[in-house]
């Protein structure tokens, strides 16, 4: 249990980090003159060019508050002991998905059957066993 904890440690701190850029990046949206060089994100050209445009801001404000509410679940997983499990079928995500994507909720598996077909809840359970 201590290690399995200690595992999610980096993810814990790069969605605290993710969560603190996001935040910045809101704050900023809302200020009348940004300043893109103090943007603490990756791609700072992007984001910058998109702030000049105000329905681009609004879209991007809107993705932002999106990215931060699952950044707070995943938080939330963490500390509820259920951060890395996935939530279709309960098997552990794999680590590479969570390497790429903290905040996954699912295996790659079980995102494609979500995505192809909304929740059905039968044809999940002969997924894994
Ligand atoms: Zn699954």
């Amino acid at each position: 249990m201590a290690s399995r904890a200690k595992n999610f440690r980096r993810f814990k701190i790069r969605l605290h980090r993710e969560r603190a850029e996001i935040q910045t990046l809101l704050a900023t949206l809302q200020s009348p003159e940004p300043e893109p060089g103090g943007l603490p994100i990756e791609h700072p050209a992007e984001v910058a060019a998109a702030l000049y445009d105000h329905e681009e801001t609004l879209t991007l404000k809107g993705w932002l508050r999106q990215r931060l509410a699952e950044v707070d679940a995943a938080l939330q997983r963490i500390r509820d002991g259920t951060y890395g499990r996935c939530e279709v079928c309960g098997m552990p995500i794999q680590r590479a998905r969570l390497e790429a994507l903290p905040t996954a909720r699912t295996r790659v598996e079980c995102q494609r059957v979500l995505e192809r077909e909304p929740w059905s809840g039968s044809a999940q359970r002969e997924v894994h066993r």
